[in-house]
C-alpha cells in the first residue's frame, strides 16, 4: 500500500490521515518487521491493524556473500504451507558510489530463454508488488549501518527472475512504491524486458522516467528465435519500433542488453549487423559476458572476443558499456542459487 491507501486505512480505523504517513515511514523507511514495531501508534490502533493486515519480510531460505560484497538471498514466499516452498532470488550489488538491488518479478519464468537458469526452472506464478518491494527491504536491512552512501539502496534493477512486463501491473505498482514510498528516483529504476512488445508499448504510455533495458541477444530474427524460441511472435523490427515509441513518449535513452555466448552470437560479423540495426536509435548497448549455467550448453566468451565485439560497435558510433561481473565466486547468474537449492533438496531426500 502507498501512503494514500494507508491514510484511508487509518481513517477507517477512526484515526487521522497523518497516521497513514507514519505507517508508511515505518514500513518503507524505518525497517519495521511487524505492526508491533510501530511504537508511536496507539496500542488499540496497532491491535486493529493486526487483525486484518500483515507487515513483514519473506523468510531468508539461503544467503551467499561474495568477496566483492555482493549479497544474494533466496527468499521463501509466504505461500509455503502444504506444497512446494516457492522461492525467489534477490541480490544486493555494492558499487563504488551506490548500492543497487536486483529484484525478481516472477517465480521462474515462462519465456524460457535457452541459456537462462531461471527459464530452465519453469514458471510457477507472478509475484505481487508487495513481494517485489519486500526484496529491496531485505537487502536494505543488511545495508543499514554501512558507511554512506552504501547504507541505502539507491538503485533498483528489475533483472532477477522472471519477465517483468509479463507481470505488468505488479511491476508498475512496485516501481511506483519504490519511487514514492522508498524514495528511489525514477531515473535510478531500470526494468529489463526480453522484448515483450505489448508490454513495452503499454509502459511507454505510463510516461515514467525509468530506464527500459531490452534484451536483444541477437542481430537478426533467425538467431534470436533460436535463443528465445517462445518469442517468435515479434520480430526484431517490431521490437525496435516499440522501443522508438518508448523513447518518443518518455525521452529516455534505451539500453539494449546483449548476452555474449561463445561461438553463438559473439562474432564481429554479428556485432556489425547489430550496429546496423541500432543505427539512429538513441541507445546504448550493455554487453553481458555469459555466466555459464551447467547443462544448458553455452559457454562464456573469451575476453578478446568481447573486446573485438565492443570495438566494432564503438567504431559505428554506438555507446557500449560492459556489465561489471560481480559475485563470480557465488551463484551469480539469475536462477542459479535457486537451482542449486532445489538440486540439494532433491539430493537430500534421495536414497543415495
Ligand atoms: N526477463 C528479463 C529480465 C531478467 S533477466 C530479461 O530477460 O531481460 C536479466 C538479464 O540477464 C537478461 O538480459 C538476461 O538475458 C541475462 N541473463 C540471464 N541469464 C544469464 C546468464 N547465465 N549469464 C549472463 N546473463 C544472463
Ligand atoms: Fe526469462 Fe529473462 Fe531468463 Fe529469458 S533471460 S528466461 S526472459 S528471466
Amino acid at each position: 500500500m502507498n501512503t494514500a491507501e494507508l491514510s484511508v486505512l487509518a481513517q477507517q480505523a477512526g484515526e487521522s490521515a497523518y497516521r497513514g504517513q507514519q505507517i508508511a515511514r515505518w514500513i518503507y523507511r524505518r525497517g519495521a518487521r511487524s505492526i508491533s514495531d510501530m511504537t508511536d501508534l496507539s496500542k488499540p490502533l496497532r491491535a486493529r491493524l493486526e487483525e486484518q493486515h500483515q507487515v513483514g519480510r519473506s523468510r531468508v531460505a539461503a544467503q551467499q556473500r561474495s568477496r566483492d560484497g555482493t549479497v544474494k538471498f533466496l527468499l521463501a514466499l509466504t505461500d509455503e504451507g502444504g506444497g512446494m516452498v516457492q522461492t525467489v532470488e534477490t541480490v544486493g550489488l555494492p558499487y563504488a558510489h551506490y548500492l543497487s538491488c536486483c529484484v525478481s518479478t516472477q517465480v521462474g519464468c515462462p519465456v524460457r530463454c535457452a541459456f537462462c537458469a531461471t527459464g530452465a526452472s519453469g514458471y510457477t506464478r507472478n509475484l505481487t508488488a508487495g513481494e517485489i518491494v519486500d526484496q529491496l527491504l531485505t537487502v536494505q536491512d543488511t545495508a543499514t549501518g554501512n558507511p554512506p552512501p552504501l547504507d541505502r539502496v539507491s538503485h533498483v534493477v528489475f533483472m532477477g527472475m522472471g519477465e517483468p512486463l509479463m507481470n505488468y501491473d505488479a511491476t508498475v505498482q512496485a516501481v511506483r512504491l519504490l519511487n514514492t514510498e522508498v524514495g528511489i528516483g525514477m531515473r535510478h529504476l531500470t526494468v529489463s524486458t526480453v522484448g515483450y512488445v505489448p508490454g513495452i508499448r503499454r509502459l511507454a504510455q505510463e510516461r515514467m522516467q525509468i530506464t527500459l533495458a531490452v534484451s536483444l541477444h541477437a542481430p537478426n530474427d533467425q538467431l534470436r528465435q533460436q535463443l528465445i524460441p517462445t518469442m517468435t511472435r515479434w520480430s526484431l523490427d517490431e521490437i525496435l519500433d516499440a522501443c522508438k515509441a518508448y523513447f518518443k513518449s518518455t525521452g529516455r535513452r534505451l539500453t539494449f542488453e546483449y548476452c555474449l555466448l561463445a561461438g553463438v552470437n559473439d562474432g564481429v560479423r554479428q556485432a556489425r549487423e547489430l550496429g546496423h540495426r541500432l543505427r539512429g536509435l538513441n541507445c546504448h548497448v550493455n554487453l553481458i559476458p555469459y555466466n555459464p549455467v551447467g547443462k544448458l550448453g553455452f559457454g562464456a566468451p573469451a575476453i578478446l572476443r568481447v573486446n573485438a565485439f565492443r570495438e566494432v560497435l564503438e567504431q559505428m558510433g554506438i555507446v557500449v558499456t560492459q556489465r561489471a561481473q560481480k559475485g563470480s565466486d557465488i551463484d551469480a547468474a539469475c536462477g542459479q542459487l535457486r537451482r542449486r537449492d532445489a538440486a540439494e533438496r532433491v539430493g537430500a531426500t534421495s536414497p543415495s
